[in-house]
């Protein structure tokens, strides 16, 4: 038994959680934030890590948490100062995930200058769907990913629309620190993020454009 979490599909032992914020221009603008000049970089906690078919949990005296769908890399093998042609071989596989956001937590701790820890890595915070081998998508720039709350479309994403793409971000991320096979990188939202209600129900799916979807992710919301 692993001390690491495993994502599913992959039955892959989790290390660190890198997340890039501002990464699509549409979102950056919807939060008031000016678009990055390098990327943005957070991490959470492997204790926020939960599973499609589980909760997305929310404390009360939160305030509002939001939903941000992202494509989430899985990085196959220990990196560092990979290069722009290297970077994809790095990436053992991609999936969903779901980046949940104490949005007032954030904002409080924008206000102040403050790390937006206690924003983004609470319990099931880092909500993982499935995984596929990037075997099967050699280009993933031609990835699209779509979120429903209660069936309603909410958020749709494309990776070409990325402020800094895929092996961009592979580059960035390696010239600061060792990326080890196991670490995920959540690579931004688009726009039309939202807040969530005890109740809500969230199906998010990810493939190549214009054909069928590869993986889903479904998560159930509950105030505790
Ligand atoms: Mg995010």
């Amino acid at each position: 038994m692993s001390e690491f979490p495993v994502v599913p599909t992959l039955g892959f032992a989790v290390r660190n959680i890198f997340c890039i914020g501002r990464n699509y221009s549409e979102h950056a603008k919807e939060l008031n934030n000016p678009v990055p000049a390098q990327p943005v970089v957070f991490l959470k906690p492997t204790s926020s890590i939960s599973y499609s078919g589980e909760e997305i949990l929310i404390p009360t005296q939160v305030g509002r948490v939001d939903h941000e769908l992202e494509l989430v890399l899985a990085i196959g093998r220990n990196s560092r100062n990979v290069t722009r042609e290297a970077a994809l071989s790095c990436i053992a596989g991609y999936g969903l995930g779901i980046d949940v956001t104490a949005r007032e937590l954030q904002e409080k701790a924008k206000a102040k200058a403050l790390p937006w820890t206690l924003a983004k890595g609470l319990d099931t915070f880092a909500f993982l769907g499935e995984f596929f081998p990037a075997e099967k998508c050699p280009d993933p720039s031609r990835l699209t990913f779509q979120l429903t709350v209660n069936g309603i479309p909410k958020q749709s994403g494309r990776a070409s629309e990325m402020i800094f793409d895929i092996p961009a971000l592979i580059v960035f991320l390696s010239s600061v620190f060792t990326l080890n096979a196991g670490d995920l990188v959540f690579t931004g939202t688009p726009a039309g993020v939202g807040p969530l209600e005890s109740g809500d129900c969230l199906e998010g799916v990810l493939g190549r454009e214009g054909e069928a979807p590869l993986v889903g992710l479904v998560a159930n919301v509950r105030k505790v």
